[in-house]
């Protein structure tokens, strides 16, 4: 069996750019639009000889009604098959309240999870990171989806261990 990686966060924090990105597809609607992934997507990553599988989802607002209740509950199914999850927020928005109840959400869990605050291109990743730190999830790791910087850092600090 090859390890499954869970994306799961709010809408927006840039979980389709990082799936795009480890399954080398542009396969996963990316786009300024919150929420555009309706349904969890699999994908079958091979990064720098690294195998295993991803699951994108389509967010989590913590607030949910109609298609989005339905986007959550993907999550939630996401979650449970996954072997790590990747918590993802937005360095650039800075932590929400929907952030906050997904923390919650997590910490119930039995899952092994990674906070990874993204878009860290062109700011002060640190500083913006100790908002996330505090959240009480462990250590922040910092990415730039877009860029493919901290990528590897990450899937060596995850996938190792399994
Ligand atoms: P999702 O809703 O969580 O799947 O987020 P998307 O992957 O669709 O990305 C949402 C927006 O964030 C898009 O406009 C992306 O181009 C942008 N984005 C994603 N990753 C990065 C990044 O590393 N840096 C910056 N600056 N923008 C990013
Ligand atoms: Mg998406």
């Amino acid at each position: 069996m090859l390890p499954v990686i869970a994306l799961v966060g709010r809408p927006n924090v840039g979980k389709s750019t990082l799936f795009n990105r480890l399954t080398n597809t542009r396969d996963a609607l990316v786009a300024d639009f919150p929420g555009l992934t309706r349904d969890r997507k699999y994908g079958q990553a091979n990064v720098d000889g690294r195998q295993f599988i991803v699951i994108d989802t389509g967010g989590i607002t913590g607030d949910e009604e109609g298609i989005d209740a339905a986007m959550a509950e993907q999550s939630l199914l996401a979650i449970d098959e996954a072997d790590v999850v990747y918590f993802l927020v937005d360095a650039r928005a800075g932590l929400t309240a929907a952030d906050q109840g997904i923390a919650d959400y997590l910490r119930k869990q039995e899952k092994t999870v990674y906070v990874v605050a993204n878009k860290v291109d062109g700011i002060d990743g640190d500083s913006e990171s100790a908002e996330f730190f505090a959240m009480g999830m462990g250590d922040v790791q910092q990415i730039a989806a877009a860029h493919g910087r901290g990528v590897a850092q990450l899937l060596d600090l995850s996938l190792d261990p399994l």
